[in-house]
């Protein structure tokens, strides 16, 4: 149960979920976004999130697509993470959202709300930051595509009233090698102490990372260290661990050493089975 009332939108189309935006927002009800909805009855119930009027948009046709369209696999942010795994047309993503959270609470979590998300492991970020996918929005402004590694700046950087529609991804990168491992330190379902995705393209291995930080990220001065081939694989590793942002996290999933202990043995994982595929 949440311990506020709020009024209950499903709009129908991309502009009637904007308009209705606007308009609560000019009688001051706070309104919020929603997909799944798990985050609004987790963080609500805390009183970590407050609204007077809740806009679903679930129904909307746009943000329901799971298809490729010529060159690119193009995902709704309705999508389910069940859906995703049952479809399994992006299989780094299918398994990265596979490991979110249990069974149950999938059926319902949505891409573009565990993207969205307030609690900021946000791993179904991690395939696409790795893809330099597309991402569709729309608000106020009418309809953006902006490349993922500039509107994703620890978070989807989206203005009041915007939301995300759909995520599109070139096919190359759906195919390319891949590696993905979630390390939790609590239980079989629980937030990652860290977890990694990985995917090799044209000849370069690429890494991002949840868990480690308090923000999903990719970095290119750790991609640079491991692909620097002229250096012993321990070296490469370590010269990644020095090129990492801050802070690292140290909280009871896991201190800060035993946290990047466990990112070199997972770097030398992936580096054993992405350098020579
Ligand atoms: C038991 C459990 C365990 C979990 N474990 C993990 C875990 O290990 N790793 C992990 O990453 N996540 C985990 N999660 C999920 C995470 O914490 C969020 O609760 C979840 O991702 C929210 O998804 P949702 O579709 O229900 O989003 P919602 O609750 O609908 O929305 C979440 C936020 O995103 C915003 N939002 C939703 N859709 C959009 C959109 N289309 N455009 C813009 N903003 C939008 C909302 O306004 C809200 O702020 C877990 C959740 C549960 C319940």
């Amino acid at each position: 149960m949440l311990p506020f009332d709020f009024d209950y939108y499903k709009p129908a189309s991309l502009k009637e979920a904007v308009d209705l935006y606007q308009n609560l927002s000019q009688q001051g009800n706070n309104p919020m976004f929603i997909s799944g909805g798990t985050e609004l009855i987790t963080l609500g119930r805390i009183d970590l999130v407050y609204t007077e009027a809740v806009i679903d948009l679930k129904e909307i046709a746009e943000s329901k697509v799971m298809q490729f369209s010529g060159e690119h696999l193009v995902l709704g942010s309705s999508v389910t993470l069940t859906e995703l795994g049952e479809e399994n047309l992006f299989p780094l993503l299918s398994k990265t959202a596979s490991e979110i959270a249990d069974r149950t609470a999938r059926v319902k979590i949505t891409l573009g709300g565990n993207i969205c998300a307030q609690i900021f492991y946000r791993e179904a970020i991690l395939p696409f930051l790795l893809s330099d996918s597309q991402v569709v929005t729309v608000g106020p402004e009418g309809v953006k595509v902006v490349p993922i590694n500039e509107i994703f700046r620890k978070q989807l950087q989206l203005s009041p009233g915007e939301f995300l529609v759909q995520i599109a991804t070139e096919k190359r990168f759906i195919d390319a090698p891949f590696y993905t491992f979630k390390r939790r330190q609590q239980w079989y379902t629980g937030y990652p102490l860290i977890t990694i995705a990985a995917l090799k393209i044209d000849n370069e291995i690429r890494v991002a990372l949840s868990g480690l930080c308090p923000f999903p990220f990719r970095s290119q001065l750790v991609e640079a260290a491991l692909n620097n081939k002229g250096m012993p694989e321990a070296e490469r590793v370590e010269r990644a661990l020095a090129s990492l942002p801050g802070p690292i996290l140290d909280d009871v999933e896991g201190s800060a050493n035993y946290r990047l202990f466990v990112l070199r043995n997972l770097l030398l994982d992936v580096l054993e089975s992405l350098d020579k595929a």
